[in-house]
């Protein structure tokens, strides 16, 4: 069987998608018939319950850490083969890692900060100097950088904005200072009830000069969630300011050493593993099964690689999959249910990420870059950036390319030769016609996620859902559920360890009965996992 020890190299690939299936209804009456073949986990004595977990990504294993931590035992089940999720990577035939996502993560991330303490390898974050910098469109080849100063927020934040004469003139800065004392005196309250409007809109009733929005806030909508500010919650940027300017290093920014699969996300699976638990790879959950009254029954699992097809059973149940999946395997009987209902509107948002590797070296920033350009938003070098990826001699540019509607369905040749037009702006020296030294692009990689983060469309926090559910034995977790954190790794984390807590907090609820072996196929083996 394979477990979470042996991770391979694999293809890009949507995580598979089942149709929606009425499933069906089986007795919770003859438990005593099934005949559990081998269990994955053996709940050591004292174990509070087994709890299945669909999907390994940052929510998923977040959740398997904090269910040992509370004494579940818990099964957390990947469709791919690969751990991580939205932080998947790959080893090309050259033995290079390429991403899913360029993934930053900021001191305004106390549980990711608090999970790797707790992993012992808050080594492995590599922090940057406090910086935002922004390439300048106007000025080909230079940079405008807000330095933010080591004294407490918010005053390192207004000290960086204050010092920066490239971007705005002082009556800008003056307004636009003004302009962000709700979004750094007032609460979260406030915060939420700006979902109703767009970032834009909200810039616009704060009297901010539009040139901040084309100056500051396209770059950072584009960073925070792939897509113009027009389009975006005034609540996803107002959560990030609140953070960024009350806390001193909330915008600090780190990268991780080196590929989250190995770096990040084995260790949490070796904790868990350590503790009893299990993570397994190439499980996709196929179907929910239930019980008369609605509860779950069983996760069936497709069988892949060979593998026989099987009914896992525990105690309690949750989902950790992105919320396009988890509404395509909705049972029918719960989809018409409120809670569930108002999760329709909620879907990924595309985005595109780039691995660029140079002949030569292009750039010696050690730091995040905004590109302010029209298709790009973020990028980084990574031969810089990162230890893992350390070249001196070559660049190796990781850029996101977002908003990504138009360009997803693209050849990757379309995307590449639209990427290196618009490094003619960021790097003329070294790309385009006019270049003193021109640079070679050696080989490069399209990662496509056309569901991404959940399109944080004004209005979508009213639909993101609590970890319970009103399924007594079934919860959720992941970075669309709600937690205070948006779709961000930080935002993953920690709705797993709420949904961990909320399974806690339902300990006293009587766990319901497994599935029976009644209406289950001969071909399916059935793993009883409590
Ligand atoms: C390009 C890009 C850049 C990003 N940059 C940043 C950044 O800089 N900073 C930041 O904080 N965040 C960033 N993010 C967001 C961050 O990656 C996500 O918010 C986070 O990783 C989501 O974790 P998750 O566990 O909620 O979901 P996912 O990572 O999507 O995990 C869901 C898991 O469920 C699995 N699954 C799906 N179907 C099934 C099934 N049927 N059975 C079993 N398993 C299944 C999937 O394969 C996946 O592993 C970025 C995302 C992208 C795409």
């Amino acid at each position: 069987m394979p477990s979470a020890n042996t991770l391979r190299a694999s293809a890009i690939a949507e995580p598979p998608t089942t149709s929606r299936k009425a499933p069906p209804v089986v007795s919770s009456s003859r438990v005593s018939q099934i005949t559990p073949a081998e269990t994955y986990v053996s709940p050591a004595a004292g174990s509070k319950g087994t709890v299945v977990v669909a999907g390994a990504g940052l929510a998923g294993l977040s959740a398997g850490k904090y269910l040992v931590d509370q004494g579940y035992t818990p099964l957390v089940l990947e469709a791919r083969d690969v751990l991580g999720g939205k932080v998947a990577a790959w080893k090309d035939e050259d033995g290079d890692w390429y991403e899913t996502g360029l993934h930053i993560f900021f001191g305004a991330y106390p549980n990711t900060l608090m999970l790797f303490e707790e992993l012992g390898i808050q080594d492995r974050l590599q922090w940057k100097n406090h910086s935002l910098i922004f390439a300048m469109p106007n000025k080909p080849g230079v940079f405008s950088r807000f330095d933010f100063p080591d004294i407490p927020g918010p005053f390192n934040g207004i000290w960086a904005i204050l010092t920066n004469n490239d971007m705005l003139t002082w009556p800008e800065k003056i307004k636009f200072g003004l302009a962000l004392i709700p979004a750094i005196t007032k609460g979260q309250k406030y915060v939420e009830e700006m979902d109703r409007m767009s970032f834009s809109e909200w810039l616009k009733m704060q009297g901010a000069p539009p040139r901040i929005e084309k100056e500051i806030f396209i770059a950072m909508s584009k960073a925070l969630a792939f897509v113009d500010p027009d389009q975006l919650s005034a609540t996803v940027v107002l959560t990030a300011l609140n953070r960024f300017l009350q806390e001193g290093d909330g915008s600090k920014m780190a990268f991780l050493d080196g590929a989250p699969p190995e770096r990040l996300c084995q260790p949490i699976a070796d904790y868990i593993e350590r503790a009893g638990g299990k993570v397994l790879l190439d499980k996709p959950l196929e179907q929910v099964l239930l019980n008369e009254d609605n509860t779950v029954a069983g996760f069936q699992i497709r069988g892949v690689k060979g593998q026989q097809p099987e009914i896992i059973t525990a105690d309690r149940y949750a989902s950790a999959m992105p919320v396009d999946i988890l509404k395509k395997l909705l049972p029918s009987e719960w989809a018409a249910m409120p809670f569930f209902d108002n999760i329709t509107p909620l879907e990924g948002t595309p985005v595109i990420n780039i691995h660029l590797w140079l002949d030569r070296k292009v750039s010696d920033v050690n730091n995040l870059l905004f590109s302010r350009s029209k298709l790009l938003s973020v990028y980084a070098d990574m031969s810089v950036c990162c230890n893992e990826y350390k070249d001196d001699q070559r660049s190796h540019l990781e850029l996101i390319f977002a908003p990504a509607a138009e360009w997803i369905g693209r050849s990757d040749e379309e995307i590449i030769a639209a990427t290196v037009k618009e490094l003619e702006i960021i790097f003329p020296e070294y790309f385009g016609a006019n270049a003193r030294d021109p640079a070679q692009v050696r080989k490069y990689k399209v990662v496509k996620t056309p569901r991404s983060v959940y399109m944080a469309r004004p209005g979508m926090q009213a639909h993101r859902p609590d970890q319970k559910t009103p399924i007594s034995n079934f919860y959720l977790c992941g970075d669309w559920t709600m937690q205070r954190y948006l779709g961000s790794q930080e935002g993953a984390i920690l709705s797993g360890k709420q949904m961990a807590e909320a399974i806690e907090a339902d300990r006293a609820v009587r766990p319901r009965k497994a599935v029976s072996s009644a209406g289950i196929p001969a071909s399916f083996n059935v793993r009883q996992i409590r």
